[in-house]
């Protein structure tokens, strides 16, 4: 069992209550692992850590979970082409926060984009709309790749 602090509990419970829901044991292990994971793990990756805490959970229940934490918008869904959903915690800003794809290892970073991002890219929209989400990926390789291959050529 995976110990959730009370502010995510609570979090959690209103979360859930706001679309008439109530908390579970199985919802709340899964929302723990993605709580307490910094790598956006995908479907699979979070059914691995949460089976110890629930025994007997499958996969289904895990993908079930983690789209109602989504709907909940407790988490996030990131998605990269050709590659399974990953997920991560919905901060409280994440508005700005954007995810970078690094192809050489495969790794989801975090990307904390600045206040004025919002408003500078406003100005680029047609009159009368405004932005409200931004879903934003990025993707790349390390600079340290990027060197080697410059050197090689
Ligand atoms: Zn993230």
């Amino acid at each position: 069992m995976i110990e959730l602090d009370p502010i995510a509990k609570e979090k959690l419970e209103r979360a859930l209550a706001r679309k008439g829901l109530r908390s579970t044991r199985q919802r709340e292990q899964v929302f723990a692992v993605v709580y307490g994971s910094d790598d956006h793990p995908a479907a699979d990756v979070v059914y691995q850590r949460v089976k110890n805490s629930v025994p007997g959970i499958s996969l289904a229940t895990v993908y079930n979970c983690l789209e109602t934490l989504s709907d909940c918008e407790l988490i996030r869904q990131v998605n990269f082409e050709r590659e399974p959903s990953r997920f991560c915690l919905n901060k409280e800003h994440s508005l700005h926060h954007a995810h970078f794809h690094c192809r050489d290892s495969g790794k989801v970073i975090d990307v904390d984009l600045p206040n004025d991002f919002i408003e500078n890219l406003s100005q680029f929209l047609p009159g009368g709309y405004r932005i409200d989400k931004i879903d934003l990926t990025l993707s790349g390789t390390s600079a340290e790749n990027q060197r080697k291959f410059i050197t090689n050529g």
